[in-house]
């Protein structure tokens, strides 16, 4: 499956593209984190993902409520050119990847 290309092919990515909404675009780069979470960018690449990825953990397969975890922000608000900077895990691999990286657990959507 091409992951990117699947992405790329959403309809708002479309969209956000035709308008600028693409690399280093300023708003979805610098807004608040809880508003970049909250906006349609964000809610409709992840749903899009969820279903390409098939809705599991990505580390134990577990079936449970996955959260969408930020390896790295460096794409922020272009997350769809960098698949691969997301990986869907639960809430037990989720507390896991955080403990290791010392990060903010609070800064990952649910
Ligand atoms: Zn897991
Ligand atoms: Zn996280």
């Amino acid at each position: 499956m091409d992951e990117l290309r699947a992405l790329q092919n959403l309809a708002y990515v479309r969209y956000c593209t035709q308008v600028g909404i693409s690399r280093n675009h300023p708003d979805l780069r610098t807004m608040p984190y809880p508003e970049f979470l909250a906006s349609a960018y964000w809610k409709v690449l992840r749903s899009r993902l969820l279903v390409l990825r098939g809705g599991a953990c990505e580390s134990c397969r577990a079936r449970a409520k996955v959260e969408l975890h930020h390896r790295t922000y460096e794409h922020r608000g272009f997350e769809y050119w960098f698949p691969g900077d997301l990986i869907f895990l639960c809430a037990a691999c989720h507390d896991v990847t955080h403990e290791v990286w010392r990060a903010d657990r609070g800064s990952c959507s649910g």
